[in-house]
């Protein structure tokens, strides 16, 4: 069985081009719009001679009734259920919100390796901004750009260490 990582974190913070990073696929959709991915998706992974399946969270489906958050969060606690690692992203250029407080609460209880990702990090791999995810109680936040594809293999040898 390959190990499963579960990429969760609160709307925008780049999950999906993460998951279209680390599968080399389109599929995820990416969007500016938060919570556009239609529903959670598994892709195969496959970098530094490592094989992996990650799942993608956060989308919603339109004719949902239990709403948005609701749906989310369902969402969340499903993928990080099957996973082996969960990756933490947050948006190191847009800060803390509340949002990443509560997802950190959740991932504390859960019982699961987790890593802290702090996403849309190019020119920024050192930044003084990345201290303030230390509160989130995940530990130390790793530095990564979804988009540039800086950092990634550090952050999935490091969600799959031990596993
Ligand atoms: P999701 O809602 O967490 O799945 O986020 P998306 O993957 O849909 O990305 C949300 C927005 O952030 C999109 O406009 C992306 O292009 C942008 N984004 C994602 N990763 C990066 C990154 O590494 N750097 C920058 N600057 N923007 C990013
Ligand atoms: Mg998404």
């Amino acid at each position: 069985m390959k190990p499963v990582i579960a990429l969760v974190g609160r709307p925008n913070v780049g999950k999906s081009t993460l998951f279209n990073r680390l599968t080399g696929s389109r599929d995820a959709i990416v969007a500016d719009y938060p919570g556009l991915t239609r529903d959670r998706h598994y892709g195969d992974g496959k970098l530094a001679g490592h094989a992996f399946i990650v799942i993608d969270t956060g989308g919603f489906e339109p004719d949902c009734t239990e709403g948005i958050f609701k749906e989310m969060a369902r969402q969340t606690r499903q993928a990080v259920a099957e996973a082996d690692a969960v990756v933490f992203v947050v948006d190191l250029r847009a800060g803390l919100s509340a949002q990443d407080h509560d997802i950190a609460k959740y991932l504390r209880s859960a019982n699961k390796r987790v890593v802290l990702a702090a996403n849309k990090a190019e020119g920024m791999i050192n930044a003084p901004q990345l201290a303030e995810f230390y509160e989130l109680g995940i530990g130390q936040p790793v530095a990564i750009s979804s988009a540039h594809g800086q950092g990634i293999r550090s952050l999935v040898e490091l969600a799959l260490e031990g596993v």
